[in-house]
């Protein structure tokens, strides 16, 4: 999961470069990501941002398990 914050964002675009699959675009003035698409390298992705306007932050599916009593 990429979380953005569009307060430190200074649209150099380098997110944009960097994704090899459409996930990221900037369209307007605006930088929209594609969280559904797992084809990005989002760890990556969120690796370049000079300013750390980006977070890469693992799923954690584990959370979302149900606990069933014996
Ligand atoms: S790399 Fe970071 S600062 Fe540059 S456009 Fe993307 S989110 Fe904004």
């Amino acid at each position: 999961m990429i979380h953005y914050d569009e307060k430190i964002c200074v649209k150099c675009l380098a997110c944009v470069s960097e994704a090899e699959f459409g996930g990221v675009t900037y369209k307007r003035g605006q930088i929209f990501f594609d969280k559904t698409n797992l084809s990005e390298d989002w760890a990556n992705i969120a690796s370049i941002c000079p300013v750390a306007a980006l977070k890469y932050v693992k799923e954690d599916f584990s959370a979302h398990k149900s606990k069933i009593s014996p």
